[in-house]
């Protein structure tokens, strides 16, 4: 393999840039060209490929975002538009490509990897999500998680002047792991995720009784996939009168600059990724378990679509908010 291919795509996270530059710098110490491809799929489509040296990934790994950018192009769906993107790449005599981004990129990846088995294709998870198979971690949720943390610690300070209750909703799509882990960190009174049935009565009459007691204040964490925060808010009202307040954190969750845990673990996969191309490897997607890096067919990654959850710290959650 002489050369290779990295793209960013789907919804951006903090870490992206960081993983890029792994594979640019993984890939010259071994002597491969890299070409990076700008806009995602869109821009494998367009040709919007450019070769990157070292300094291309300079003054990166700080960097939220994707300098590569990311871009949605449902058309790659068809198998005739992606042909004219793998054309792109075997013209450039590319033979490996490196997806970085969510299971709906790595589906993208799948299908290049069936059509064509000169090109080998390998995914990095990176999503604030947390919901890939096949890790412990995405790229990014680290980071997102304490801009929530950080977002709440803030709000917690409004509502316990004000005696308010706050439903704070968080992004996750189908997946609760940033409502829980941010719910666990900011000592949420309740935590309402799409992985757990939720009784609303139950939790009104839990703020009820709390507010009896003489708390302050209560935090509603609501994972996007369960409702809104605003749904939250209507249910609730039909049991107890509460001043509620809804707090939709929204985008600032795929910003800023990516923590510690985040560049760190775009760098060992990144250049993980590149091991595996060198090694002959195709259709994985990398990550890691048990702080050790792994690899997993993209087929077992969709075929058990969820990400495990962890029923062990939600029931922490509970008994650690009575
Ligand atoms: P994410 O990667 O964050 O899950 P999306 O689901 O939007 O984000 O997927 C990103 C891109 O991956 C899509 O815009 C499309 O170009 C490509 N893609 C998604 N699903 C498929 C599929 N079934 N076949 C081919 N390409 C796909």
């Amino acid at each position: 393999m002489k050369k290779i291919a990295v793209l960013t795509s789907g919804g951006d996270s903090p870490g992206m840039n960081a993983a890029v530059r792994a594979v640019v710098r993984t890939a010259i110490y071994n002597d491969i060209e890299v070409y990076g491809i700008y806009h995602g799929y869109q821009g494998l489509i367009n040709d919007d490929i450019h070769q990157l040296d070292l300094g291309a990934v300079g003054d990166t790994i700080q960097r939220g975002g994707t300098f590569l950018y990311s871009a949605r192009c449902p058309e790659f769906k068809e198998e005739s538009v992606r042909q004219r993107g793998i054309e792109n790449l075997r013209k450039r005599g590319i033979e490996g490509l490196v997806v970085i981004g969510g299971d709906g990129s790595y589906r993208g990846a799948q299908r290049i990897s069936e059509e064509c088995k000169d090109i080998q294709t390998i995914g990095v998870p990176g999503t604030i999500d947390n919901d890939i198979n096949g890790t412990d971690f995405t790229i990014g949720f680290d980071t997102a998680l304490n801009t929530i943390i950080e977002s709440v610690d803030k709000i917690r300070d409004t509502a316990s002047s004000h005696a308010r209750t706050f439903i704070i909703e968080v992004m996750g799509r189908d997946c609760g792991d940033l409502a829980l882990w941010a719910g666990l960190s900011v000592g949420a009174e309740t935590i309402i995720l799409p992985e757990v049935d939720t009784d609303i009565k139950e939790i009104a009459e839990r703020i009820e009784n709390g507010i009896k007691r003489g708390k302050k204040h209560s935090i509603i964490m609501v994972a996007e996939g369960c409702m809104s925060g605003e749904e939250c808010s209507k249910e609730l009202l039909k049991y107890i009168n509460v001043d509620a307040r809804v707090s939709v954190l929204g985008h600032i969750q795929r910003g800023g600059s990516p923590s510690g845990q985040d560049r760190v673990l775009a760098s060992r996969l990144g250049g993980y990724a590149v091991e595996l191309l060198l090694d002959g490897k195709t259709a994985l997607g990398v990550g890691i378990r048990n702080n050790a890096l792994t690899s997993t067919p993209f087929e077992e990654i969709f075929r058990n679509n969820k990400h495990e959850f962890d029923y062990n710290m939600f029931k922490l959650t509970k008994e650690l908010s009575i």
